[in-house]
């Protein structure tokens, strides 16, 4: 079928909004017809920094409608909603025991550009046009595997949903799967952005006492305060360090860097207590 996506052609060139030819499902695969898809900073690395095969189309947290199932297909019909997230082989001794997110094959699977069986759903011409995360959600229509492929309930706004497959997920599993907070302590969660403020709403389910906002946008701490924070600090006009040991009584319990910027990094070490 033809569809319109957005292709990226070259490192480090913008979107080009084309049409491109979409292969049915294969076995084990469902069409889904997009209905919106967030924007994550891995997407600009697609775009910038060679990490996947050109052409591609990127995007990776779609949510949409499933429109026809492959044979085999057990979990998905026609007209569920869903979201989509990472690829995984679904046969390592990682996915087999519950954790797909350092599957054997990620790598190959979201940033190899192809589908598990080596070929691309997407063409133009003769020309294959490579797969992000197993998805390519930056088009109307996309073929996955089913077990990227997540059912949700049809009461809730798909447009919300996309960020569920990789930003909310990301912030709100390192709470409350990884650290897993005691009730009553107390988290640093610096940078306020999708993951970040995923990371205080888990928080906040924890029941962690005091959770602290760290970002350089008064913008995003306001929404880090709506959303669960109990104290928000402005790196770039207080000395988060200091603040944060004074009002947790020398560190918190624990912290999220979401930033990858390296004096940020440091500061969420440093205002962490023994043990922290
Ligand atoms: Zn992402
Ligand atoms: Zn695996």
């Amino acid at each position: 079928m033809k569809i319109q996506a957005a292709v990226t052609h070259a490192q480090g060139e913008a979107f080009s909004i084309e049409e491109v030819t979409l292969a049915g499902p294969k076995a084990n695969e469902v069409l889904v017809k997009i209905v919106a898809a967030g924007v994550c900073h891995t997407d600009a690395v697609g775009r910038d920094l060679g990490v996947s095969p050109y052409p591609i189309v990127l995007g990776h947290e779609g949510s949409g409608v499933v429109e026809k199932v492959g044979e085999n297909v057990t979990s998905l019909q026609a007209g569920d909603h869903v979201v989509m997230s990472f690829a995984h082989c679904g046969q390592c001794e990682n996915c087999l025991t519950g954790h797909p997110t350092v599957c054997s094959a990620f790598n190959d699977l979201n940033f190899g550009g192809r589908m598990d069986d080596g070929t691309c759903r997407l063409h133009q011409g003769d020309t294959d046009i490579h797969t992000f995360f197993g998805q390519s959600s930056f088009g109307t229509h996309i073929v996955a595997h089913e077990r990227n492929v997540v059912k949700v309930d049809k009461e809730v706004d798909l447009e919300l949903l996309g960020p569920l497959g990789c930003g909310i997920q990301t912030g709100a599993g390192t709470v409350l799967n990884r650290l897993k907070p005691e009730f009553g302590t107390s988290i640093a969660i610096y940078g306020c952005g999708a993951v970040g403020l995923s990371a205080i709403m888990a928080a906040k389910i924890a029941g962690c006492q005091q959770i602290f906002a760290v970002d350089v946008h008064d913008s995003r701490l306001e929404l880090a305060l709506e959303l669960g924070a109990t104290h928000a600090f402005n790196g770039k006009q207080v000395d988060v360090v200091k603040e944060i040991q004074a009002a947790s009584s020398g560190g918190t319990h624990y912290a999220v860097e979401s930033t990858g910027v390296p004096p940020v990094v440091r500061q969420s070490l440093n205002a962490l207590r023994p043990l922290g």
